[in-house]
């Protein structure tokens, strides 16, 4: 059972101490499991945001202690850092199910904080900081005969976050600022505040230099705060696709750069030839993981009018075999969504699916035996067709789609007729035909017959999925900016 637990924290996180932050505002804390108070962090306002983007730009000064480590001194800060969080691996997963009711008790993964840091330590140690370039063209008047092209940290970063998995997104940002030298001030999610307190205990215990990493708290108002201060150099941003847009608009009128990850409208296209045992042991992870509340859940499952049956068949038993509730509990694998007005919003797409003709195979309410708590069941439509808004919109809750297909041509075009680009997958026995296909679904991602993430691959969402991306050696191209010094001779 979850025990109730207080987890106020009262300070913010700059210059390498906690500060009393200059705002009075609170953000109260509720459980999504049990609809408990678990605490109240800071709402930070305008001046302690001020506050620690300076402290973000001290440590880029010339003299700072951050500015004069070497490649090799930077990439020992990014793994002592990961160690650091690393050893807070099961304080960080308890805090998740009382946050933000996730199971604490999922089969066991490597520490995916630890992993994305080493993976940017080991690009930080390898890393050149400038290249020399002979002109192609070397003949006068004014010969350049050589460049040396300089790399440069872009500066200080605004990072933000959403509240699915605040603290992984965090450090996809974190990890490329620091690999090239410049400092962050991130901003997690209002609803999952306490993750990035233990970002900022860790990097005091590994030693961090201080100002390289700063933390705020708040909503809406502090990360616009972030986002318009001249102070900030870069905006990375994870959210929905309507704030990014904001963002991007601010970004826009500044000439401030900005990546943006957005939302997602996923598609699994199980071909005729899928092996569908496989298929629905995956189906929890692609469609359910975190009650839906992912950016990669494939909500839209295309059938081939073939096996149309079978597959829903396969989704619908795989839906039910979730076991829902208390995150506390051993055998739980699925808990509520984040708030009592994300499952009203949630609760509408499914009404509004059931008008548009589309016919709830499982779930579509409230588990019976659950009366505390913001939960869902797993839910299945079948007969949906891509035109629905329950099969256009993120639902971002636990409730996918299977749609019919005919054959492969309209399998790919269903895929791509979505305003979102983000991930997707090929179910198939023949692996040649599942990459031959996937190379066609115009999304950032695409699994044969597997999903998941890799740090070294770079996750890049098309069209109203984001601007720009994160992860993989591309991404630290974003956090650089380069200086070539034009030389008469090698
Ligand atoms: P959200 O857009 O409501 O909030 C995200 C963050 O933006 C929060 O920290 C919030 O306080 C801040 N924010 C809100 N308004 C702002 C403004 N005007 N200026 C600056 N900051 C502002 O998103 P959410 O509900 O927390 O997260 C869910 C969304 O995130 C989904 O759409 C999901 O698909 C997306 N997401 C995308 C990825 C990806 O990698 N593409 C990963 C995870 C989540």
């Amino acid at each position: 059972m979850t025990q109730v637990k207080d987890f106020t924290r009262t300070e913010l996180f700059w210059e390498g101490k906690w500060q009393r932050p200059r705002s009075t505002g609170q953000l109260e804390l509720i459980s999504p499991s049990t609809e408990d108070f678990i605490g109240r962090v800071p709402d930070a306002h305008e001046a302690d945001v001020d506050s620690a983007v300076r402290s973000a730009r001290s440590a880029l000064a010339p003299d700072s202690e951050w500015a004069n480590l070497s490649q090799a001194g930077r990439a020992e800060a990014i793994e002592r850092l990961a160690a650091a969080l690393q050893a807070r691996d099961q304080q960080i997963k308890e805090l998740l199910g009382h946050e933000l009711g996730r199971p604490v008790h999922l089969p066991p993964r490597p520490n995916r904080a630890a992993e994305i840091l080493r993976y940017y330590a080991a690009l930080t140690r390898g890393r050149e900081t400038e290249q020399r370039r002979p002109s192609p063209d070397p003949r006068p008047p004014g010969a350049v005969q050589s460049s040396r092209v300089r790399y440069e940290p872009v500066g200080v970063t605004a990072a933000i976050a959403p509240y699915n998995g605040t603290l992984e997104m965090g450090l996809y940002k974190v990890g490329p600022a620091l690999a090239t030298g410049g400092s962050v001030v991130f901003k997690p999610s209002p609803q999952a505040p306490l993750e990035a307190y233990h970002l900022a205990e860790a990097a005091l215990e590994a030693g961090v230099p201080p100002g390289v990493i700063n933390i705020v708290t708040g909503g809406a108002r502090t990360g616009r705060a972030l986002v318009e201060h001249p102070g900030t150099d870069l905006v990375a941003f994870t959210g929905s696709t309507n704030t990014g847009r904001v963002i991007a608009e601010s970004c826009g009128r500044a000439l401030k750069p900005v990546v943006l990850e957005l939302g997602g409208k996923s598609a699994a296209l199980v071909l005729e030839d899928a092996d569908l045992d496989h298929f629905h042991r995956m189906v929890p992870y692609l469609g359910f993981t975190f009650a839906g509340q992912n950016c990669f859940i494939h909500s839209r499952i295309l059938a081939p009018r073939s096996r149309y049956e079978e597959v829903v068949d396969a989704v619908v038993s795989a839906a039910r075999s979730i076991v829902v509730g208390d995150p506390f509990a051993p055998e739980t694998r699925m808990g509520p969504l984040i708030s009592a007005e994300h499952r009203d919003r949630v609760e509408g797409m499914i009404r509004t699916g059931r008008e548009e003709g589309a016919v709830v195979a499982t779930g579509g309410g409230r588990p019976e035996h659950l009366s505390r708590g913001w939960y869902l069941e797993p839910t299945v439509f079948a007969h949906a067709d891509n035109r629905m808004s329950i099969s256009r919109e993120e639902v971002f809750g636990p409730v996918v789609v299977v749609i019919p297909y005919q054959d492969e041509e309209e399998a790919v075009a269903l895929a791509n007729d979505s305003e979102y680009g983000l991930a997707g997958s090929v179910w198939t026995t023949d692996p040649a035909r599942g990459e031959a296909l996937a190379a066609r679904v115009d999304s950032g991602s695409v699994g044969v017959n597997t999903y998941g993430f890799n740090s070294a691959a770079p996750l890049w969402g098309r069209r109203a999925s984001g601007l720009g991306g994160e992860l993989g050696p591309e991404s630290l191209h974003t956090y650089t900016r380069y200086q070539s010094l034009h030389l008469p001779g090698v």
